[in-house]
């Protein structure tokens, strides 16, 4: 397998790869949206919420801001050596505190991870009109975007070049790792996959 990148940004990439095979191409893309871990917010505790949205629309509105954060730091829940209690290995706190008037921003959240923030701060959550209130505890962690479509790693096309037997990957990051840190992981959790299958050949003979 042959990888020649042909442009790229943090949030996009675009590379070619030579000597692979449709279902390779189609298990690849498969892979990068659904199977590479990302933080998302999953749980919101609500100590006061006057907004006229309800709790539940706010707790889904904050799942889907992309958080930054580093991947070799935090485990999955399940896999985590607190044993899915929850500790600073596995989940991060953000915090908001607002009273209006005023429009909340994602910008607003306060993490106790300085590596876990929003990607973006002016992602609107909601409004508060004079002396209205909203304070919440949210905790985010890593999951998948099979799991949720909120843990969605990236958005990901790719073409065929009969002329060059290649195919054309273009993947733009819609989480808080870059586009390269993606493309990177998908090949390492498409060679894990391919050991395991390998092996359970084995086991068979
Ligand atoms: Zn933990």
């Amino acid at each position: 397998m042959k990888v020649k990148i042909l442009k790229k940004t943090k949030d996009r990439l675009e590379f070619e790869v030579k000597e692979l095979t449709t279902a390779l191409a189609g298990e690849l893309r498969r892979i990068m949206i659904s199977e590479i871990p990302t933080m998302a917010i999953e749980w919101v505790d609500f100590h006061k919420n006057d907004s006229v949205l309800w709790d539940e629309i706010i707790a889904s509105r904050l799942g889907l801001i992309p958080l930054t954060f580093d991947p070799k730091f935090y485990n999955f829940k399940d896999d985590c050596k607190c044993s899915g209690k929850g500790c600073s290995h596995c989940q991060a706190t953000l915090v908001l505190k607002k009273k209006g008037p005023c429009v909340v921003y994602s910008g607003d959240l306060k993490s106790s991870d300085k590596k876990v923030s929003p990607l973006y701060d002016n992602i609107p959550i909601t409004e508060l009109m004079e002396e209205q209130e909203l304070e919440f505890e949210a905790i985010a962690q890593l999951g998948l975007g099979k799991g949720h479509a909120k843990w969605q790693g990236a958005v990901v096309g790719y073409e065929f070049s009969e002329k060059d037997d290649a195919y054309t990957f273009i993947v733009e990051s819609v989480c808080g790792l870059s586009a390269e840190e993606i493309v990177l992981k998908s090949f390492d959790v498409l060679n894990e996959k391919l050991k395991d299958f390998t092996s359970d050949l084995g086991r068979l003979k």
